[in-house]
């Protein structure tokens, strides 16, 4: 048989099928890890095979292999170790929720986590909630963001969770899809996906609460289907969106308007900042490409570390 992995608590596997029949399993025996080194074998959003236990009730089973996945999102232990742990795999869509100042969601942020989704493999849709408490001066915030990002192709939103304004737009990009929500604590990814699905209690709220004393504490990322054929995975205590390493040489492949021009730097490892003949410096002086997007990349082949982790955490 074959099912989707909706829940992992480190043992055992909740692997649901097409069908909607609902199984029990472990791992079997010796198991292919797939790809990547990490201390989980499995993770939520995986596809398995397995196979059913012989007893009675037969509602345990084995699984003894995993597909290929198309992508995953990853934590990284903090100790020397540096152990991979595989939050969720096989992400359709993730949305970044933005708030203009409660809390204020700065471009820097908002650029790591795009090349983030970027290097995942991911795609990222913006999304502006608490548009009804906008003024003037937040409304022109918006537009220039909206601009700014969708001049480069990603996708942008607008809606308000409290007043359920925008929410059909957003239903019709996660239908059929596998989606996160991600943001600053405070943005509203509760208040929204209680808006889109009442009856549903994630528990991001709690375990983030309990998470401030123990921040250890194990969690485990589990998903859920919605009543309009979407489902999402919840990342309870895991606080976000995880982390990539990446070369220096890589990070303009992870915006989009810049890997369009390096073809024509002169140099073809221009990192794009003191080099002659650099095509995505002259589209900066020509304003074709925004300064915040370029400090954004400047500040990341920096390799602020540090604070790059604690950036593309949510909270
Ligand atoms: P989370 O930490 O991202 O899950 O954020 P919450 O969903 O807990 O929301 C944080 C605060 O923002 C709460 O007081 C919500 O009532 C408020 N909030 C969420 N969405 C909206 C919105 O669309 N408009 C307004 N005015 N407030 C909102
Ligand atoms: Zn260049």
């Amino acid at each position: 048989m074959t099912g989707l992995v909706y829940k992992s608590t480190g043992s055992w596997y909740t692997v649901k099928t097409e069908d909607n029949q609902v199984f029990e399993c472990r791992i079997k025996g010796k198991f292919r890890m797939q790809g990547i080194k990490s201390t989980n074998p499995i993770a939520v959003g995986d596809v398995v095979d397995f196979e059913l236990d012989e007893s009675s009730d037969a509602v345990t089973g084995s699984i003894h292999n995993i597909h290929d996945r198309k992508n995953y999102i990853v934590r990284k232990s903090v100790n020397l170790s540096k152990q991979t742990h595989i939050i969720a795999s096989n992400i359709d869509v993730v949305f970044l929720l933005i708030t203009i100042n409660n809390p204020p969601t700065t471009t820097s942020f908002i650029d790591r986590f795009l090349v983030t989704a970027e290097a995942y493999g991911i795609e990222a849709v913006l999304v502006f909630n608490k548009i009804d408490t906008f003024d003037e001066a937040m409304k022109d915030e918006q537009l220039y963001l909206q601009y700014i990002y969708s001049e480069i192709g990603y996708k942008i939103l607008k809606v308000s969770a409290i007043e359920k304004k925008g929410l059909d737009e957003l239903k019709q990009m996660m239908i059929g899809n596998v989606s996160m929500f991600s943001g600053h604590s405070g943005v509203g990814k509760s208040t929204l996906v209680n808006a889109l699905e009442p009856n549903l209690n994630l528990k991001t709220k709690n375990i983030s609460e309990q998470s401030k004393q123990g921040q250890h504490t194990t969690t485990f990322a589990e998903m859920y289907d919605l009543s309009f054929d979407a489902k999402i995975i919840d990342t309870p205590g895991i606080k976000g969106f995880g982390i990539v390493d990446m070369e220096p040489s890589e990070v303009s492949g992870y915006f989009p308007e810049f890997f369009k021009l390096q073809d024509e730097c002169k140099f073809n490892n221009c990192l794009h900042k003191e080099e002659p003949h650099c095509a995505v410096k002259k589209a900066l002086e020509e304003n074709k490409i925004a300064w915040s997007r370029y400090n954004s990349y400047l500040k990341i082949l920096e390799g602020d570390d540090e604070h790059y982790r604690q950036d593309v955490f949510n909270d």
